[in-house]
């Protein structure tokens, strides 16, 4: 057979006929590299081989750079994903008599929004099982937030992860190592051979860790903006409805909120900043945008474990802020997991003033984020220790007024010479009024 590519060299592929046991990693590389659809044992092939060392890193990087160049089918990526969420346990939640709910969040600056969520959903007595994740690149990890917290335990055994959901409703926890284990090793090689950003490998990547919960019913939270994975609406809605297709076809209730992040989410950045944020929400106070953000993502989750009308599921979730009982619900669960709601803070606060009078129009939520992992709140190497006193508010967002010299950003840190801060290059202040954007942008069934 001949077949051209795009440089216009003849590449003479000789039938590729992959047999059962002959199947070999270079004839599976070359017919994606061709554009030809692979089948759930090519697929499960290259991801069991890869996982047990059997096929090596150059071999693997040629077939995921294949994908990013040539695509998935979605058939091909729900393969993909049952491939990855086999390598590993599946939590058995089936003891535990009633509908699990888990929520996932693609990944933001500043998101806070599992410490609200899960309270909220816990006190609407609908149980909420979650495995969380620590930080990564420019974003912020909720376990690490939670180890803010003094005594806070986020290892839990399956046996005390279970019995904390049957006796308060909620339990984070923080995922184990032999989850989706072959994710973990083709994220760590994606990481470094530049194949992050292909849709298929994100959605069968985030999919495969999620369906290793239990869970009954998942509500993602696809990040859009300068401070996220997918950087516009397009790219979020395409991530967003193949990570459903993947849910509904291993029978899960799905939804996803596409939520804008162009700014920070609140105002605080940074791990016992974030949860400081997070107790004021749960008091019914604070951010107007968080507050909404989480509200309608613990709505979609009550509305679907009870089968209630999406305005029935609201109530419930305003009634249980209003009287704090989602936030009695909070100290309840950071009793339970060992902790003392004491928040260590940082010993010095530097103010950083507006260069100029005007509204604020852009905040480059990335460089942000990247500024206070700088500060010590992230992890360079995986052994770093974090230093969760460090980080940063933000006093004006997008859309507020700001006259020179006012302040804008308060830098929370433990160093007197702490990394300059790159203001010009995070904020664009403009001397026309600019329109503060929504923060959901849109809702995907
Ligand atoms: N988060 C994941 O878990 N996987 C990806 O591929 C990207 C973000």
């Amino acid at each position: 057979m001949l077949f051209k590519n795009q440089k216009g060299i003849i590449i003479i592929i000789y039938d590729i006929i992959i047999k059962g046991d002959c199947m070999n990693i270079m004839e599976i590389v070359l017919k994606k590299q061709i554009g030809k659809i692979l089948k759930e044992e090519e697929i499960s092939y290259v991801v069991n081989n890869y996982t047990n060392n059997i096929i090596n890193d150059s071999d693997m990087t040629l077939f995921l750079k294949a994908i990013c160049k040539k695509g998935m089918t979605d058939k091909e990526t729900i393969y993909l994903t049952k491939a990855m969420l086999n390598s590993g346990p599946i939590l058995d939640l089936s003891m535990i008599d009633g509908v699990k709910v888990d929520k996932h969040s693609t990944g933001g600056v500043g998101d806070k929004t599992t410490l609200i969520v899960a309270p909220i959903v816990a006190a609407c007595n609908v149980y909420i099982a979650k495995m969380s994740g620590r930080a990564l690149g420019f974003t912020g990890g909720t376990i690490d937030k939670l180890e803010s917290i003094k005594g806070f335990k986020v290892n839990l055994s399956k046996d005390e992860f279970i019995r904390e959901l049957i006796d308060i409703k909620m339990a984070v926890t923080s995922q184990t190592e032999d989850i989706a284990i072959a994710d973990k090793k083709i994220y760590a090689l994606r990481d470094i051979t530049d194949t992050v950003s292909s849709i298929p490998l994100i959605a069968s990547s985030i999919m495969s860790k999620k369906l290793a919960t239990g869970a009954d019913i998942i509500v993602l939270d696809v990040k859009v903006g300068n401070g996220a994975l997918m950087n516009n609406l397009h790219d979020a809605k395409l991530l967003a409805k193949l990570m459903i297709k993947i849910g509904k076809s291993f029978n899960k209730k799905i939804i996803a909120v596409i939520s804008n992040m162009n700014e920070p989410l609140g105002h605080n950045i940074g791990n016992a900043l974030e949860v400081e944020e997070a107790i004021k929400i749960l008091n019914n106070n604070g951010d107007e945008d968080l507050k909404t953000l989480c509200k309608e993502l613990a709505t979609n989750m009550i509305m679907l474990a009870k089968s209630i009308p999406h305005k029935d599921a609201m109530q419930e979730v305003e009634e249980v802020l209003k009287s704090r009982k989602a936030y009695q619900k909070f100290l309840e669960f950071i009793k339970y997991q060992g902790g003392e709601l004491f928040l260590p803070k940082a010993n010095n606060k530097t103010i950083i003033n507006s260069l100029e009078t005007g509204y604020v129009e852009s905040i480059n939520s990335k460089l942000l984020g990247e500024y206070v992992m700088s500060l010590g709140a992230g992890r360079k190497n995986k052994t770093d220790q974090i230093d969760y006193t460090v980080g940063i508010k933000v006093i004006k967002k997008i859309g507020d007024y700001a006259s020179k010299d006012e302040p804008i950003f308060e830098i929370y840190s433990n160093k007197l010479d702490i990394p300059i801060f790159p203001l010009n290059d995070i904020v664009n202040i403009n001397n026309k009024l600019v329109e503060k954007e929504p923060i959901i942008i849109k809702i995907i069934k």
